[in-house]
């Protein structure tokens, strides 16, 4: 097999499929002639994209209200899924996120800060990084759960989780979406030895830095528009100079999509510009 043509038909439920590079997954999937089903917590959001995806490419794709971590809509969705449309071939894991609710203020304490631990890891507030830490990996768990148990059955089917950069080395600030997304990676690897007879394979992407909702407030200035010292660390620690565009990981979910990857389970393909690479010097 050295070409994409077994992914045409196929249908993938991509969670998260609203935001940014979910919604760029899906028309890059749809170019391969991969059917989506879009599911995102912001109903509009998946039928906006699943829409788009149909008039751009003439690919069928639905838009479907669900939550990742609520079993009973994730059933709902996957009984409607199974009666209305047809099996899942495919399932890409990529609702996640982060908050400032689960972000400290400081990068590092150093003795000069003794007076401000608020600002510090002791400020964090545990609800905001509950929260996160479920979004990120309950609501990569809970969706495969429920959605890949047909595949298990049908002995056959293809897991896609979306990593992080973080999952390598936590990024400063940011220890919620950091544990949350190593543990990804952990059960990503898990997950694909539980299954590696039952026909299902289990990989994962590692995106490296992409403008999104969930970390512009980190990385642009909100009123200059100018990077932050933060975006600026980031693109000097990027071998290849810029931040990622969403488009630039569809080549990565395909391959790993398809049967040209039908001997990879269990591994994290870094899409980074070379981040995890460079040491820093
Ligand atoms: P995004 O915020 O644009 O998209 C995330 C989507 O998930 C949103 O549409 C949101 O409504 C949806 N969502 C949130 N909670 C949900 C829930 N409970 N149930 C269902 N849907 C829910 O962010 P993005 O940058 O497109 O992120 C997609 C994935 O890529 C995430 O897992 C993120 O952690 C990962 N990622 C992003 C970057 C980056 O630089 N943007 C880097 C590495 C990894």
């Amino acid at each position: 097999m050295n070409d994409l043509k077994d992914l045409k038909g196929k249908l993938c439920v991509i969670t998260g499929g609203g935001g940014v590079i979910g919604s760029s997954l899906a028309h890059g999937l749809a170019g391969a002639g991969i059917r989506t089903v879009i599911l995102d917590i912001v109903e509009d959001a998946a039928r906006k994209v699943a829409a788009s995806v149909k008039e751009e490419t003439g690919v069928e794709s639905y838009g479907l209200k669900a939550n990742v971590l609520d079993r009973e809509s994730l059933e709902e969705v996957r009984k409607k899924i199974n009666g209305e449309i047809s099996e899942i071939d495919f399932l890409i894991n990529g609702a996640g996120g982060n908050s400032p609710q689960a972000t400290t203020k400081m990068e590092e304490l150093t003795e000069n800060d003794l007076g401000d631990l608020e600002n510090s890891f002791f400020g964090l507030e545990l609800e905001g990084f509950q929260k996160v830490f479920d979004l990120n990996f309950m609501g990569t768990l809970l969706p495969t759960m429920v959605l890949s148990r047909k595949m298990v059955e049908r002995q056959k089917g293809v897991i896609l989780n979306i990593s992080s950069m973080n999952a390598y080395k936590p990024l400063t600030k940011i220890p919620a979406y950091s544990a949350a997304k190593a543990s990804v990676n952990n059960f990503t690897e898990w997950l694909a030895v539980h299954f590696a007879k039952a026909g299902v394979r289990v990989n994962a992407i590692a995106p490296g830095f992409f403008l999104t909702n969930q970390n512009r407030f980190l990385l642009v200035d909100e009123a200059s528009g100018d990077l932050t010292d933060r975006g600026k660390k980031i693109i000097n620690n990027t071998p290849m100079g810029t931040f990622g565009e969403p488009g630039d990981i569809t080549g990565t979910a395909l391959y790993l999509l398809s049967d040209m990857s039908h001997f990879i389970t269990g591994i994290c393909i870094p899409v980074d510009g070379g981040y995890s690479a460079f040491g820093g010097v």
